[in-house]
């Protein structure tokens, strides 16, 4: 069996150790189109509002404060990577500051860990500061965001902005999720100078549908001219295979040494 294969049949996010959500739900609302015209919902909504409703019983788009699970980290003792919004959107305007205060807090106790942080509100990333063992990332724009389609244009128009903001950012790792790979997206990344980048194929349930192989020639093109490591989920199909982690990692792990 090669990576490829070992990769996609893991179970749950394959480039994290945990995923931790002291905050939960999320009112992006973001969707899909598919290539065949369907469209796909978030897999955080769909987990909350048909696998997980007795955690969420106001539904995904209520805003879910757990201070109970802050302490999470600090029991495990191993480095560890975790994801700590794969229910949520961390930076989402909705969620008070001192909310986020606090889970920084705890990402800056639990020294040992790698903190991965995902948003699709970009902007809101500058109103804080991030220990070096937090990966700060955002998140290529779906289809729909918060109710409304998004054009090609303005998809472009929210990687640039996201892109503008990250080279602001103070962090260790700046990072992106592309995934779906759904538009020649390498153009937007040039000179965008992130430590990583996950690649994934556009999925709608069991059902996968690849991007164009140019899109991903010419992302991986951009990319490595800036030495950017690439870590490929395990439903997109390509050779060879990276399942690639930022230097930094280790950096942070050593974090306080
Ligand atoms: S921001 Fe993330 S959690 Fe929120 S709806 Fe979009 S994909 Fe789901």
């Amino acid at each position: 069996m090669n990576k490829q294969q070992k990769s996609a049949q893991r179970r749950g996010i394959e480039w994290t150790d945990y995923t931790w959500n002291p905050v939960g739900g999320c009112k992006h609302a973001c969707r899909w189109e598919m290539p065949d015209g369907s469209i796909a919902i978030c897999y955080a909504e769909h987990v909350a509002e048909r696998v997980a409703q007795a955690a969420y019983p106001h539904g995904f788009e209520h805003h879910y404060w757990r201070p109970e699970l802050l302490e999470e980290p600090l029991k495990l003792k191993e480095p560890a990577k975790i994801f700590l919004d794969s229910m949520s959107d961390l930076m989402g305007h909705w969620v008070p500051d001192e909310q986020i205060e606090q889970v920084l807090d705890i990402a800056r106790e639990a020294r040992q860990h790698s903190f991965q942080l995902l948003t699709k509100n970009a902007p809101r990333l500058l109103q804080f500061e991030f220990p070096p063992n937090v990966w700060v990332g955002v998140s290529a724009p779906p289809s729909f965001f918060m109710g409304r389609r998004l054009s090609e244009q303005q998809q472009a128009r929210m990687v640039r902005r996201q892109i503008e903001v990250l080279r602001d950012v103070k962090a260790a790792v700046r990072w992106m999720s592309i995934e779906p790979l759904s538009f020649d997206i390498a153009p937007l990344l040039v000179d965008s100078d992130l430590q990583w980048a996950v690649i994934g194929a556009a999925t709608n349930g069991p059902k996968s549908y690849q991007p164009r192989p140019e899109w991903v020639v010419n992302v991986l093109d951009v990319l490595d001219a800036q030495n950017t490591a690439v870590f490929f989920k395990g439903n997109i199909e390509w050779s060879p295979w990276r399942e690639e982690f930022p230097a930094a990692l280790v950096a942070s792990v050593a974090y306080g040494k």
